[in-house]
């Protein structure tokens, strides 16, 4: 028997419920605590619980579970741990259930340090664009200033405007866009984003610290 079993066999889906602060009628019908629900549209047995109004189903740890945002393995000890079961956690998991919980447990943390890596480099990136925009817009202001002609200017100045739109469409998605728009952007254009903010930035100082001489 493994521990979900033993706690089973211990504590019903309505003992559990209740002990987490659920108040039942007496023909088990209750407000659902899973979705705004005004008239009782959850019913709960000794064996599980299931809304009619949001589909939420389960047993006794699965509605810990929901209702902690627990892992099942979790939501077992802490019945066990919140109704004093004499279940043992360490030794009656099985086998097979250790290495489902442990699988469980390296996919959310590759799942998270993947979205936290993926955030910064969304975040690094704004920043990278916007700089680029202020620059373009400073580049501008200059050759409006000034009467200057020189081809490696221009040519720098040239590429600058070239790539504008694509720098605001990039900073759009960044910005504002949908997830998937911006993950697509990651696993497609990254590097074209690098480079391209690379060039613009050495083709803005460029110009502006020549702007800068000129003037000083
Ligand atoms: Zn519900």
């Amino acid at each position: 028997m493994n521990v979900f079993e033993e706690v089973k066999k211990y504590v019903t889906a309505k003992q559990v419920a209740e002990n987490y602060g659920l108040k039942l009628s007496r023909n088990g019908m209750v407000c659902c605590p899973f979705h705004k629900d005004k008239h009782p549209s959850m019913k709960i047995d000794n064996l599980r619980y299931h809304c009619f109004g949001c589909g939420a189903h389960g047993d006794a740890i699965g509605y810990v579970a929901q209702m902690f945002g627990l892992s099942q393995y979790d939501a077992a000890c802490k019945i066990i741990a919140d109704f004093g079961l004499p279940v043992e956690t360490g030794n009656s998991i099985s086998e097979e259930d250790k290495k489902a919980y442990q699988t469980m447990c390296m996919q959310k943390k590759y799942a998270e340090s993947v979205q936290k890596r993926f955030s910064s480099w969304v975040n690094e990136t704004i920043s990278q664009l916007r700089d680029c925009e202020n620059l373009i817009r400073e580049a501008k202001d200059f050759f409006l200033r000034s009467n200057t002609t020189m081809v490696a200017i221009s040519n720098g100045f040239a590429y600058m405007l070239h790539q504008e739109p694509k720098i605001d469409y990039w900073l759009d998605i960044l910005c504002t866009g949908e997830f998937e728009e911006q993950r697509q952007l990651f696993l497609i254009d990254g590097k074209e984003v690098r480079r391209i903010a690379a060039n613009v930035k050495r083709a803005g100082d460029e110009i502006l610290g020549r702007n800068r001489q000129c003037a000083g």
